[in-house]
């Protein structure tokens, strides 16, 4: 069991998690089944889809996500044929998008290259949900979304979005939901651009395991932090919140599941 039983675990949703990541991913996958939170297990590679693809359809609560990381387009752009070919077995897709962080500057041309055709197949094909990475390039990519992929063609989740309240805004008006973590409370400055987020926007995420909680790796039930930090931030019982959030991920995923 976990540390912390504040609130209960299932029905949580970790819309942003990278179950392969972790050093015994089935037992990972399991123990997230068995709490009962909504988990997108998103995937930095498409090599890594048929098993990420094959376990979670074993489970009720678990979804894969086919994915093609920006931070690894400097040495893997050639895998957008292989993520092409697996994306009519895909609803959801990720982790995708841009990162212009001083690592992965360089790159950043391949990267906008990458996500454009991303976008272009995900309009194509129509109905898919996108977790989208976006560090110190939040601009290009509602950029990208605005040209490449009509809301009515797919929905994007903007995951660990750090941009200002008027990128936020911009967001929300392009019809982007946003995943929340606790680290993203850690910095104050984030809260009023959280707080403009309309509630109805926000899922919540961990993006484990790239994330602490306390020493340790963060896990899928650890949402239960970032809910009760929203109820604080937004002065709502936890439960209101958790319900409106489970609502959220049903109203993005629609009567397919
Ligand atoms: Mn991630």
């Amino acid at each position: 069991m976990g540390d912390r039983d504040l609130i209960a675990t299932a029905d949580l949703v970790d819309f942003h998690c990278h179950l392969d990541l972790y050093p015994d991913y089935p037992a990972m996958m399991q123990e997230t089944e068995k709490a009962g939170i909504f988990t997108l297990a998103v995937t930095t590679t498409p090599q890594a889809w048929p098993r990420n693809h094959e376990l979670a359809q074993r489970t009720k609560h678990v979804r894969a996500a086919l994915g093609l990381h920006p931070q690894l387009v400097a040495d893997r752009a050639s895998e957008i044929s292989l993520w092409e070919r697996y994306l009519p077995e895909a609803r959801y897709i990720g982790e995708v998008g841009l990162d212009a962080g001083p690592r992965f500057f360089k790159s950043l041309d391949a990267q906008k290259r990458v996500f454009q055709r991303v976008l272009q197949c995900c309009a194509d094909a129509g109905d898919k949900i996108l977790t989208v990475h976006s560090v110190r390039s939040v601009k290009t990519v509602l950029d990208h979304l605005e040209a490449f992929l009509p809301a009515d063609k797919g929905k994007v989740v903007l995951h660990w979005f750090t941009g200002t309240k008027n990128e936020a805004k911009r967001a929300l008006e392009l019809g982007c939901y946003f995943s929340i973590n606790a680290a993203m409370f850690h910095n104050e400055r984030h809260a009023p651009m959280i707080q403009s987020i309309s509630l109805d926007r926000v899922l919540t995420e961990t993006d484990g395991p790239f994330t602490q909680t306390g020493d340790r790796q963060s896990k899928p039930s650890d949402v239960a932090i970032v809910v009760e930090k929203l109820g604080h931030l937004h002065q709502l019982p936890t439960e209101q919140v958790s319900a409106t959030v489970l609502n959220n991920l049903r109203n993005l995923v629609g009567s397919q599941g």
